[in-house]
């Protein structure tokens, strides 16, 4: 009983993701063992363009089958030691440790592009992603919130820049 409860919380009901909380959890764990090591951690920022249209245009239903579409198209492009969950809404992050930064953007150039090519039936437009990233060997006390707060900024500048981008962190 406890070790199915324990899975629940662990995994976001409606994609099978990893959940906020477990973000949390193997977050920190992930952002200690980078320090330790000296090694880089990624954190990217995924949300979904003009979500609400879907849901507006399409319905709550056909929202939700984009939102199971993505999480399953990311599980599947995921580079190994890393962890997706999603945060809330049409959120996802991924957490990344053991890539080299020069990877990073070929990563998400393959990721994105890959995911223009899904299909999704009923709903007319393209549905684009605009991502977010920030990446450094964290020091000992490096917070996981500070990172995904950099990375969110990031985010925050590929919707103000026009959408459907990725933008990269910088002071
Ligand atoms: P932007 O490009 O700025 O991200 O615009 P957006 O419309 O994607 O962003 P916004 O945050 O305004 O809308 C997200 C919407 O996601 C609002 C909410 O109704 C919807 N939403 C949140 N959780 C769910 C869910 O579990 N299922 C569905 N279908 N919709 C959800
Ligand atoms: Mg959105």
């Amino acid at each position: 009983m406890h070790e199915r409860t324990y899975q629940m919380a662990m995994t976001d009901s409606l994609t099978q993701v990893g959940s906020r909380y477990r973000y949390e959890i193997e977050g920190r764990w992930m952002i200690e063992k980078a320090a330790e090591a000296h090694s880089l951690f990624t954190v990217i920022m995924i949300d979904i363009d003009c979500f609400k249209v879907i849901n507006d245009t399409c319905g709550h239903k056909k929202g939700d089958e984009v939102l199971q579409s993505l999480a399953r198209y990311l599980s599947h492009s995921l580079p190994t030691s890393s962890l997706l969950a999603r945060l809330g809404g049409d959120e996802f992050v991924i957490l990344c440790s053991r890539k080299k930064e020069s990877e990073i953007p070929t990563l998400l150039e393959k990721m994105k592009a890959g995911w223009s090519a899904v299909p999704h039936p009923g709903v007319q437009h393209e549905i684009t992603l605009s991502c977010g990233v920030f990446s450094r060997i964290p020091e000992q006390g490096t917070t996981l919130e500070a990172m995904v707060n950099k990375a969110d900024m990031a985010l925050y500048d590929s919707k103000r820049n026009g959408r459907n981008r990725v933008t990269f962190f910088s002071p």
